[in-house]
């Protein structure tokens, strides 16, 4: 099994077999392997630095339904909230000053927010921070609408294909959605020049080797700027509220490979990945991650953009989320860099 891990470290590639072969035969060996030479490769291209991004979840209605997903339009739990734009530019104001020179407009896809309200937003943010760069995570939009954010100066785009099994796809969300369309996006948004991420939960309810091998190949051919993976965790009032959640084991494992196979993406170790292990987010940089997502949400609204059961940081302020970020960074011998941290290719 080492000789597939060291054929993707020198090729970058594996094919459908090759990829089947080394996710059913993991031993505790091969995973250690895989770590070692994954981080191996995050330090040839980006040394000990880790870019932080400023994550700003500014709206939490929503209108699709994805049975995992918390802040579903069907539950009726949710207590709904949306930030207007002066409370976007204060988060950036305070996340500015903190050193964060990417902020992530995250949130659901809501209908408030039109193409106008959107654009105004990001060309307020770039007018205030011309040297910080604008995520937007916001969703499914047509072709037009993400060039109308482009234009306006939103420079990455986070949508995960979620899986990239289409059988897979529809038993995790509504017949409205489809695992096509959304592969659509991503090429448009990669087209329209965002850096672009993609990405998937690690242990989704349904999800088999051959899913997972194919969301690996179509994350291979899309190549995307940015992969983000954490692990699939319940919500206690969604339709997987009893399902199992994902492990620790299988992200890290995950992560590792997708270093090995994307060099010089921009892979985060995600909040989710934090939540399941008190370590999560360490042992992600130390699987080949290199990017971190604190929240800089107002703390009155934390508590309210829940995904799944159990989320960190929803009670502290930003300072002190970062503060506490840098000294478990400077743990495992890496450090927060203040910069937009772009892709270079
Ligand atoms: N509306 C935006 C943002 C979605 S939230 C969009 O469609 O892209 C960001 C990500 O959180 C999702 O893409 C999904 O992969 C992840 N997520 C949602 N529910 C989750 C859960 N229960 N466990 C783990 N991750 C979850």
């Amino acid at each position: 099994m080492k000789a597939l891990i060291d054929k993707l470290y020198e090729t970058q590639s594996l094919d459908s077999r090759e990829f089947c072969r080394l996710f059913t035969s993991r031993t505790e060996e091969t995973d250690t392997y895989a770590k070692e030479l994954a981080c191996k490769v995050r330090k040839k291209n980006f040394g000990n630095d880790i870019y932080i991004r400023g994550l700003i979840e500014f709206t939490n209605y929503c209108k699709n339904d994805c049975y995992y997903c918390g802040i579903r339009k069907s539950n009726t739990k949710a207590q709904r909230y949306r930030l207007d734009k002066e409370d976007i530019l204060d988060c950036c104001r305070a996340g500015y000053e903190l050193g964060f020179r990417t902020f992530v407009l995250q949130g659901g896809e809501d209908g408030y927010f039109t193409e106008d309200r959107m654009t105004d937003i990001i060309r307020s943010v770039k007018e205030q921070y011309p040297d910080c760069a604008v995520t937007l995570s916001i969703g499914e939009k047509d072709f037009s609408t993400y060039q109308a954010y482009r234009n306006a100066g939103a420079d990455r785009y986070l949508l995960r294909h979620e899986t990239a099994d289409e059988e897979h796809y529809a038993t995790l969300h509504p017949p409205a959605l489809s695992s096509g369309y959304r592969k659509e996006c991503l090429r448009n948004l990669k087209k329209l020049g965002f850096q672009t991420g993609a990405g998937f939960m690690v242990g989704s309810p349904y999800q088999t080797t051959e899913s997972l091998v194919k969301d690996f190949l179509f994350l291979k051919e899309l190549n995307p700027e940015m992969v983000g993976i954490g692990p699939f965790i319940a919500h206690k009032d969604t339709p997987f509220g009893k399902e199992k959640n994902g492990t620790l084991s299988d992200t890290l494992f995950y992560l590792s490979i997708l270093r090995l196979m994307l060099p010089r993406a921009l892979l985060p170790a995600t909040t989710a990945l934090g939540t399941i292990h008190p370590r999560g987010r360490e042992l992600g940089i130390l699987a080949g991650a290199n990017v971190v997502m604190p929240n800089l949400s107002p703390v009155s609204v934390r508590k309210k953009y829940l995904l799944y059961n159990d989320k960190i940081c929803t009670g502290e302020e930003a300072a002190e989320g970062l503060a506490n970020l840098k000294v478990r960074m400077d743990s495992i011998g890496c450090h927060v860099v203040t910069g937009r941290g772009d892709y270079k290719g």
